[in-house]
């Protein structure tokens, strides 16, 4: 049984040191157990979080505990009367072939609404993030301009599809050509920006004639400071992540810009609300019969960026941070 565990902590941008490959015996479930075996995990950026010392909205992963996620696995052995052999489940097992489970936290996924994988991006954890923050917090209304960050992401290419069913125009902003070629032809957004090319700033102002009403944060970093200046009053930003700053040890120099946004925050009426997607899980099933209902009428599309092999998990998840991964990053760890 191949596992990766967290080696030490990191400081800056992880590296492959930080984390280590073992080889363990293969466990065997006792009374009311069962065994499950991995098919995909999901690599997502809040592992890199995971990886620090000290709480957040979850507690740390151990320095030589399994690094921490959720996989689509498969029930080969089971002693549950709940679970019978070759059920599907998602199951929080982390970054591992096997694992014993007492059945806590598993979901059953139904292979009919679509492919299992889906499970971890479009129809699970990120796809939800996309619908609730974006519906509850960003509140949509036709004829709005909603920018989107990272916007060829997991995350992001379900908001800005959404966006457009609920009748805005939707800017992305992505990072390089490729990606925004993919946003703006195949998912449909009126226009993708590349936050790695010059004048950002003036190239969004540009595609915003009317201001920006809602902006779904995703990165923090230079994209905010680049749609700041452009937000409209009473302006709408779920503040769902800031990747940008996930490998950062310190706090940037330069002037304090606390009271600017402060200000704005007053003179434009500005709802920021920060939310991790646990706080809207009551809405997973209106979420998984609307978003699935349009995946699979093809209204919404995705894109999965799947690496071969549970030794490479390390390798890609640095890479996800570093902005490498095209589309939903998973790990195909064993074949279905
Ligand atoms: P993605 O599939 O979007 O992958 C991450 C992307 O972030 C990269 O591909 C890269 O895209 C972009 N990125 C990385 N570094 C930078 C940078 N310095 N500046 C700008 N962009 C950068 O990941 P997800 O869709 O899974 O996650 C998107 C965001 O949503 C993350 O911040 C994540 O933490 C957050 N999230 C929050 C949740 C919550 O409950 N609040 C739940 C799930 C996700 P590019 O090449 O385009 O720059």
């Amino acid at each position: 049984n191949k596992q990766i565990l967290l080696a030490s902590r990191p400081h800056g941008e992880p590296t492959l040191d930080n984390f280590k490959l073992v080889q363990t015996e293969l466990p065997s479930p006792a009374p009311g157990q069962l065994l499950l075996r991995s098919l995909y995990l999901s690599l997502d950026p809040y592992m890199r979080g995971r990886m620090n010392e000290g709480k957040s909205y979850a507690s740390p992963v151990e320095v030589g505990g399994v690094m921490g996620g959720q996989a689509v696995t498969e029930v080969v052995e089971s002693n549950h009367p709940d679970h019978r052999v070759g059920e599907i489940v998602l199951a929080p097992i982390g970054w591992q072939e096997y694992a014993l489970s007492d059945g806590d936290g598993l979901q059953e996924i139904d292979p009919s609404l679509g492919p299992i994988s889906y499970a971890l991006g479009v129809l699970g954890m990120p796809g939800l993030t996309a619908y609730t923050g974006l519906m509850n917090i960003g509140q949509p209304k036709p004829g709005e301009t909603l920018v989107v960050a990272a916007a060829s992401g997991a995350v992001g290419s379900v908001v800005g599809q959404l966006g457009k069913l609920k009748g805005c125009r939707v800017i992305g902003i992505a990072g390089g050509a490729e990606k925004c070629r993919y946003v703006n032809e195949e998912l449909g957004f009126d226009d993708c920006l590349d936050h790695r090319a010059a004048d950002l700033a003036g190239r969004l102002k540009a595609a915003c004639p009317d201001g920006v009403d809602v902006y779904f944060e995703n990165v923090g970093g230079e994209v905010f400071t680049a749609v700041f200046p452009l937000l409209n009053n009473f302006a709408r930003i779920p503040v769902c992540g800031l990747i940008a700053h996930y490998n950062a040890t310190e706090l940037p120099s330069g002037p304090d810009r606390v009271p600017l946004l402060m200000q704005n925050v007053l003179v434009k009426r500005l709802t920021l609300r920060g939310f991790i997607v646990s706080d809207f899980a009551a809405q997973f099933p209106q979420f998984l019969e609307e978003v699935g209902g349009w995946v699979r009428a093809g209204r919404i599309k995705y894109k999965e960026d799947v690496s071969e092999g549970l030794e490479n998990a390390p390798r890609e998840l640095i890479g996800v941070l570093r902005g490498e991964n095209f589309g939903k990053k998973i790990v195909r760890v064993g074949t279905v």
